[in-house]
């Protein structure tokens, strides 16, 4: 929009921009931690050739091998880019597989395209989907992923992305599209892939700001926004902030949409999406430990603390989807996962900048401790949490306990008071149908001159630019037509 001529300013709460696409300085010295977020495979290619995002600092290169389980009986899986070390792997297990995984590529690279398609659509609807994807995408990751393999620990793997954010289990129905959704992205041109960021994730934001910056628009951060002002005629006219009400001819808010309707805007939102905001499923099962490590975790199916390729690939623990589902069942019924899913990522042996010589950040991602468990959370269960969550990897890499030097716990609390995530929700709601395409809330809101641009726009949570870009295009659209 900047670019377009228009004058923009940019508000932040926090003392930096990237919200939960950051690469945090000061959470132990020397290190340069991803805190929520970590890695990219949405990010739309278009914005980054359009807005020229490499020559302002974006380098990202792709996250391979990308899945490792290592298992109790001393055997391991690890999938990457290379097919006929995939194919040795996979028959270890069972042989048929080989073709079976090929066939399941196939189909959700077919899936992914079809979603990344309809992430730039001005008015997203699901229908715009065949009946077959249609149910695909409403059914469980389960059956997705049993339909072509039959090994349970490679059937795990594959399953994880139906989960992450969610929370629902991998038998649930709607995991299908959150598993769709993961493998949309086409980084690096390659469908499905995910991808490191040179300096962490908050490059992306870095480099976005640089871009936005050298066109004229401004950038406050520690300027949190306190209203959004209307007029007597119902429209937004601009914002309050510390430096006083900022006017505009349109305001454009990435906060959740429950914070920028119900808290943030000055006057009564009106049915029906009052009843959509009341409705809104946003309670957050996720939590991020991110550990400093005083060397690489030393696994017993793959020994060595030098960096070795399962080193780079993210590191799963289950071992079946019966353990996912009871991951899922266990905080349902009591709260908290007591063998939870878990995911972790290395990032430091291949970019050694962000952390001192010899050095390692390990970043876990694990659920289920849900926002709303019984109870509420308090210190002494987020750091309980945490060390159940280091047991379970030292069952795989014993050295790990002894090599923590630092951790950061971020239940959901914390990713709601740091991040501003509502009920600590990575993705300002479920993306499950029902919340997805014409269900998502529309860019264009009820309120005139209101916009949204962040995930509770279609097409939803991970850092994609898509919900940015559909916003500026309705603007640019609404308010200079040409
Ligand atoms: C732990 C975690 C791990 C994740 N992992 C990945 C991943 O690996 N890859 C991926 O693609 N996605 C990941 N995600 C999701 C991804 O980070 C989000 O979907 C994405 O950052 C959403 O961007 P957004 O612009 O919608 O909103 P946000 O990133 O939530 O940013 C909203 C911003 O608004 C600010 N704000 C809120 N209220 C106000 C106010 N009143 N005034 C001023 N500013 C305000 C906030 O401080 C924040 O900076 C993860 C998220 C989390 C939390």
């Amino acid at each position: 929009m900047a670019r377009a001529g228009h004058s923009v300013a940019v508000f932040e709460r926090r003392e930096r921009i990237g919200g939960a696409a950051v690469s945090e300085t000061d959470v132990w010295p020397g290190y340069t931690v991803s805190t929520a977020s970590y890695v990219c495979s949405l990010l739309d290619p278009w914005l980054v050739e359009e807005l020229g995002l490499r020559a302002h600092g974006l380098s990202y290169y792709r996250k391979d091998p990308y899945a490792f389980t290592p298992l109790q009986d001393g055997r391991s899986l690890l999938l990457g880019a290379d097919p006929a070390s995939n194919a040795r792997e996979i028959a270890a297990f069972d042989a048929r597989d080989v073709a079976g995984l090929d066939g399941y590529v196939e189909r959700t690279n077919r899936l992914g395209r079809a979603l990344f398609d309809s992430f730039s659509d001005d008015e997203p609807r699901f229908d715009r989907f065949d009946s077959d994807t249609r149910a695909i995408l409403c059914g469980s990751a389960a059956e997705l992923v049993e339909r072509y393999v039959a090994t349970p620990v490679l059937q795990a793997e594959l399953v994880n992305d139906g989960l992450i954010g969610t929370y629902l289990g991998p038998r649930d129905p709607g995991t299908g599209y959150v598993l769709a959704h993961h493998l949309a992205g086409r980084v690096l041109g390659v469908q499905g892939a995910w991808a490191f960021v040179r300096g962490g994730m908050g490059s992306v934001s870095q480099a976005l700001a640089s871009a936005a910056t050298a066109h004229g628009a401004e950038i406050f951060r520690e300027a949190a926004v306190t209203r959004i002002v209307t007029d007597h005629d119902g429209a937004a006219r601009g914002i309050d902030t510390k430096f006083g009400v900022v006017r505009a001819s349109a305001v454009v808010s990435n906060a959740h949409p429950r914070t920028t309707f119900l808290e943030l805007l000055d006057a009564d939102v009106e049915r029906p999406l009052r009843d959509k905001l009341q409705a809104w499923r946003s309670v957050g099962p996720s939590l991020k430990l991110n550990l400093a490590l005083g060397e690489l975790p030393n696994f017993t199916c793959r020994p060595g603390t030098n960096s070795q390729p399962h080193h780079h690939a993210t590191i799963h623990v289950a071992p079946s989807i019966d353990y996912l589902q009871k991951a899922y069942e266990d905080a349902r019924t009591g709260g908290e996962s007591e063998e939870p899913l878990i995911e972790c990522f290395l990032q430091t042996p291949t970019d050694a900048s962000l952390a001192p010589p010899g050095k390692h950040i390990l970043a876990i991602f694990a659920q289920y401790f849900p926002y709303d468990r019984p109870g509420g959370w308090t210190e002494k269960k987020r750091e309980t949490a945490a060390d159940a969550i280091v047991a379970i990897l030292a069952r795989y890499a014993p050295n790990l306990p002894g090599a923590i030097e630092h951790r950061q716990v971020l239940a959901p609390p914390e990713l709601e008071s740091r991040f501003g995530l509502l009920g600590g929700h990575i993705f300002h709601g479920e993306l499950l149908p029902g919340q997805i395409y014409e269900d998502r809330f529309a860019t264009r809101t009820p309120v005139r001159n209101l916009y949204l641009c962040g995930s509770g726009a279609h097409p939803g949570g991970c850092v994609s630019g898509f919900p940015g870009k559909r916003a500026a295009r309705t603007i640019l659209r609404d308010k200079w037509p040409r």
